[in-house]
């Protein structure tokens, strides 16, 4: 068994992990490892066939694996070194772990970890759909893998369960493999694409006007033995069953971060965004040991994820220099309809630059409420909204955070 010694190590070489990198190379940090489990870096965009990548990091719109392939040509002409099919598989230390690949067996001892290890939809079995397990089971995620990345063939007929972003690359995915889609389910009374996205989908899907959408509508039984036959949807309003005909079902959205390593590690996960509790500097309960990108709470826009690695860059960066990690963590509690908040601890008399922006999702549709933030009876930030939709993440600005003076705990209303 080899051990390697290393500055950084960036488990996970998507958008976050190689944005982190490439950020920690320009503020001279060269001693670099990124570890992937998968046969070729890049994370999710390198198997998104579609435009929409780019925005925000580099400035260009670019399909995934183009975007992919832009940042890995710059981390292959740098010092950092890229272990692909090398899963961790373990923690041996605070800062040191086990992975193993088709090398064998290693050790890498890192005086900073980065987990960037991204997130996944909820499978059918964890959405605990009943009936038979036949083929034609999919979400967006495998069925890319499936088109893209695989060339196998999908069904002839399809059903999309879910109206949210990502429900639209199904769409595309569904259609470049030769699959009619017959309708779109959702379980809220709208979809759930917002401006700026929604024009974009359109003309990238060219078939969103052609696409019934189900309201209110979910799923209750999966038919088909060896293939699936049809689906079961229900209205949640009217109680009203349909079955719906089709040899293939999609099951889009419905985030889980890739939190296993980090629970491994016994880092704090927080009980709303399901990842791992982490501060405006992106540092994990675990001293040394920061997270980034969709580990945090779920899907955003990779360009979103790979801004998220590069601030947490700056943070390792202040770490290795100063050492020091947080005193006095505090905690934020989200209430209903709010489904969670990232980051989500603030801490008191903060070291190192915090990141400048919170990110919050509701669970349903949300008319004229005001988002309090409030430490004891001190109303810190407030901000008033006449519309808010779920699947769909709203910023607030972060200077509420410079007024914090006690360690009493922060809670987050929509009133
Ligand atoms: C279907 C689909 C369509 C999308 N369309 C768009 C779009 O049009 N525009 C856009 O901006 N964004 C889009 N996104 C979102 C974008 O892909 C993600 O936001 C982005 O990939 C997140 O980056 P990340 O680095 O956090 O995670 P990921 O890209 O998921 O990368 C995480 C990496 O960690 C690795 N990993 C996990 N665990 C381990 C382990 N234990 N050991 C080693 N390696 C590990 C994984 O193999 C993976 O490569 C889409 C996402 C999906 C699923």
């Amino acid at each position: 068994m080899k051990v390697f010694n290393t500055d950084v190590l960036i488990i996970g070489a998507g958008p976050a992990g190689m944005a982190a990198a490439l950020q920690l190379t320009q503020m001279g940090i060269q001693d670099i490892i990124i570890v992937d489990r998968d046969t070729q870096a890049g994370g999710v965009p390198r198997l998104c066939n579609h435009l929409g990548f780019g925005m925000r990091d580099i400035h260009r719109v670019l399909s995934g694996p183009s975007y992919a392939e832009s940042y890995l040509k710059k981390i292959k002409n740098s010092s950092i070194q890229l272990l692909t099919e090398t899963t961790v598989t373990e923690w041996i230390d605070e800062k040191k772990i086990k992975i193993t690949s088709p090398k064998g067996i290693h050790t890498i001892d890192a005086k900073a970890i980065l987990l960037a290890t991204g997130c996944r939809e909820r499978p059918r079995s964890a959405r605990l759909i009943p009936g038979y397990r036949p083929q034609g089971i999919y979400n967006t995620g495998s069925l890319q893998d499936y088109v893209h990345g695989y060339k196998e063939e999908v069904g002839k007929s399809a059903v999309i369960i879910g109206a949210e972003l990502v429900s639209y690359s199904a769409i595309h995915t569904l259609s470049k493999a030769g699959c009619k889609i017959k309708l779109m389910a959702t379980e809220f009374d709208k979809h759930q694409i917002y401006m700026p996205y929604l024009p974009f989908k359109w003309w990238s899907s060219g078939l969103l006007p052609k696409i019934p959408l189900k309201k209110n509508s979910i799923v209750t039984n999966i038919y088909g033995k060896q293939r699936v036959t049809g689906i079961d949807l229900v209205n949640k309003k009217t109680g009203k069953k349909k079955h719906i005909a089709c040899d293939t079902v999609v099951f889009t959205g419905d985030w889980i971060p890739d939190h296993e390593m980090a629970r491994l590690g016994t880092i704090e996960i927080d009980d709303k965004t399901k990842g791992p509790v982490v501060d405006a500097q992106l540092r994990t309960s675990k001293e040394g040991i920061f997270a980034a990108g969709n580990l945090l709470r779920g899907s955003e826009p990779g360009d979103v994820a790979a801004l998220e690695g590069r601030h947490a860059a700056q943070s390792i960066e202040y770490y290795l220099k100063n050492g020091g990690w947080y005193k006095d963590r505090i905690k934020i509690i989200v209430t209903e309809p709010l489904k969670w908040i990232s980051p989500n601890s603030v801490d008191l008399g903060s070291s190192g630059l915090p990141m400048n922006r919170f990110l919050f999702r509701v669970n349903d549709f949300i008319k004229n409420k005001t988002f309090i933030v409030r430490q004891g009876e001190t109303v810190l930030y407030r901000k008033k909204y006449s519309t808010i939709g779920p699947n769909y993440s709203r910023k607030i600005d972060a200077q509420w955070i410079n007024n914090i003076n006690s360690t009493e705990p922060i809670s987050i209303s929509l009133e």
